[in-house]
């Protein structure tokens, strides 16, 4: 059968109509409480509850542990908030976890200009951000605005703050940035 475009978008509109009609039909709830009887909503290993750290969404997540390894993370179908969902960001929590193979566990640095990472140590990491961030500061802080207001800031380092962190690392890290006089204080959930 030959099929116009016309005919097509015809085809499609009733169609459309016929499906948000269907849809006024159904109750979602009943929906999904009988797919959900279907499911394997719980395995059979170590299991404990959690909370997304990435935003304020606070999703639910099931962690599943074997032999004292984290072996998965998924949205928890008994959480009110996004039953059994998660986005890209909370379905890639399992990156997180301290056993995580990829989870880079010494230090690497690349020069300015480098293409190659070095092995280092954490002593002369942080000297060496200590002592950037002290020069940087020293070089760009500014004591009063061009109004002549006491302002005490710098403006040429910024913080990005990220999901791992916890509440009272981020409350020592707000508290040592607004110290340096960082204005550029700000969260990946919010990039
Ligand atoms: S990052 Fe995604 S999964 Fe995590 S709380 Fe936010 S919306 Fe939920």
């Amino acid at each position: 059968m030959e099929l116009s475009r016309r005919d097509f978008l015809k085809a499609s509109g009733a169609a459309g109509i016929g499906g948000v009609f269907l849809l006024g039909t159904l109750d979602p709830t009943e929906a999904l409480a009988g797919s959900q009887k279907f499911l394997p909503l719980k395995k059979k290993i170590g299991e404990k509850t959690t909370i997304c750290p990435y935003d304020a969404s606070g999703c639910g997540f099931i962690v599943a542990a074997e032999g004292g390894k984290v072996v998965n993370i998924e949205g928890d179908p008994e959480h009110p908030i996004n039953r059994g969902g998660a986005c890209a960001k909370g379905a890639s929590m399992r990156q997180l976890s301290a056993d995580n193979p990829w989870r880079l566990s010494k230090v690497l640095y690349r020069r300015p200009g480098g293409s190659d990472w070095e092995e280092t140590s954490w002593d002369w990491a942080m000297t060496e951000i200590a002592r950037r961030i002290k020069d940087t500061r020293d070089a760009s802080f500014i004591s009063k605005d061009s109004g002549g207001n006491l302002v005490n800031r710098t403006e040429a380092i910024a913080n990005l703050g990220g999901s791992a962190l916890d509440n009272e690392e981020c409350y020592l890290l707000a508290k040592l940035t607004r110290a340096l006089g960082l204005v550029y204080i700000e969260h990946h959930a919010r990039i």
